[in-house]
């Protein structure tokens, strides 16, 4: 599935040597270890992810990229590939890029064209600054305006899967429309009083 048109798409640049080798390799290996992302985590492994329909979950294939530097092909050891996710620590990873393969392979329009920029903006921020995003959401009028419970709004001060996880439901509530953040005084979809 392809990605949203609209949405900018970051990549890290590599350096401009022969090899085009990644910015944080050293000679003592990678200086980003214990925060390396999912894709270096589950390397020789790959994964594929595609979500073929709206209401379907997300179905994922993994493959083997068998290049030659890579020296554990010459271990012993043989790992199945839950071994594998497991011991690289690549399952909170791969949660966290599954909720945002959802929005930015969303089929849904962003709207009309004088909000478009700003939602753009938007998308920038809570995708790729967390630390703008938490200061957006702190720094502004926002917890008067939409309904954050207090334990939440606690955990959203300091903890980054939390933050993340909310900023994908802010996408998907200021991007698309959807239910997934609620604003003040406003009944909620299951509330009984809702007409
Ligand atoms: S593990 Fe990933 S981030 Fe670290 S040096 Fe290798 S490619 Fe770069």
């Amino acid at each position: 599935m392809d990605n949203h048109p609209q949405f900018p798409m970051v990549k890290l640049k590599m350096l401009s040597d022969k090899k085009r080798r990644c910015p944080f390799v050293s000679p003592d290996g990678c200086t980003i270890y214990e925060d390396r992302p999912g894709a270096c985590r589950i390397y020789p492994l790959g994964r594929a992810a595609t979500k073929p329909d709206a209401q379907k979950g997300i179905r994922e294939k993994f493959f083997i990229v068998n290049e030659e530097h890579c020296l554990g092909f010459k271990e012993d050891r043989d790992w199945t590939i839950r071994e594998w996710l497991t011991n690289e620590g690549v399952d909170e990873y791969t949660t966290m890029n599954d909720q945002w393969l959802e929005i930015v392979t969303s089929q849904k329009t962003l709207g009309p064209g004088k909000d478009l920029h700003q939602k753009i903006q938007m998308f920038f921020m809570a995708s790729y600054n967390l630390d703008k995003f938490r200061e957006f959401i702190f720094k502004s009028r926002f917890f008067e305006r939409f309904e954050v419970e207090s334990g939440l709004k606690n955990k959203l001060a300091s903890d980054d899967v939390e933050l993340m996880k909310f900023a994908f439901n802010w996408l998907r509530f200021s991007l698309f429309g959807e239910k997934t953040i609620q604003i003040k005084n406003e009944p909620s979809p299951g509330d009984a009083t809702n007409p």
